[in-house]
């Protein structure tokens, strides 16, 4: 069981409860390209449970005998109002903060779910499927776009720059809005830039949101392993 909860940078506790992580698929061109994947002409949304969340700033420990675990390094945005059916005004300012986080995908499991069809939890909800950082608050970063790394033992493998999703954050907050109700914890992760690929236990991992986070962990074998 997790024992996950929002914290903000400087280490002081969020007090909100993770409820939900309502995510989007293929928000960047470059990476729906690099999986053969069709550009969606709406968002491809999809959730990932609280049960999935743990700190980014412990170690990762990897599920096992599940085939490849592909990091997807995407910024994260958490909301602090209800939403429903919000206008961009009340996305925007229902914008608490951002952070960076992991999502772990079970990348032969999901192939094997997309070829038949059917829906992909198995491969995006498992127990730690969502490391996640503490947040920046929103006041303490530029608010035209953002830009964030990350590095596997010291070789730069993402670059995501928001000015390249194809749906911006607060259309894309409204837009969820409109299909499910959106509650103060919940979070959001915008997409994933190109240059996803496996962990493997052992390596160190460099995540920057420029000028505002840096976080660096390491990946470990599962314990049955
Ligand atoms: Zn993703």
């Amino acid at each position: 069981m997790t024992d996950y909860q929002h914290h903000w940078k400087d280490g002081t506790p969020v007090h909100l409860s993770l409820g939900k992580i309502v995510c989007v698929g293929r928000n960047y061109a470059e990476h729906a390209r690099e999986l053969n994947n069709p550009v969606p002409d709406e968002p491809l949304l999809f959730i990932k449970p609280a049960t999935s969340a743990v700190h980014l700033t412990r170690p990762i420990t990897l599920p096992h005998n599940r085939g490849a675990v592909h990091y997807e390094t995407e910024l994260a945005v958490l909301i602090g109002r209800p939403l429903t059916n919000a206008s961009a005004s009340d996305a925007e300012a229902a914008i608490l903060g951002y952070g960076l986080a992991l999502d772990l995908t079970l990348r032969d499991l999901q192939s094997e779910l997309k070829a038949k069809g059917h829906p992909w939890e198995r491969a995006k909800c498992f127990d730690g499927a969502c490391p996640l950082s503490p947040f920046v608050p929103v006041d303490r970063l530029p608010r035209d776009h953002q830009t964030f790394t990350l590095d596997i033992n010291q070789t730069r493998k993402q670059t995501g720059d928001t000015r390249d999703m194809l749906n911006q954050i607060v259309p894309l907050i409204a837009h969820m809005s409109s299909h499910f109700t959106l509650l103060p914890g919940d979070v959001i992760l915008t997409g994933t830039p190109s240059g996803v690929g496996p962990l493997e236990p052992g390596q160190t991992l460099s995540l920057e949101l420029e000028n505002a986070l840096f976080i660096e962990t390491q990946t470990l074998a599962s314990a049955d392993d």
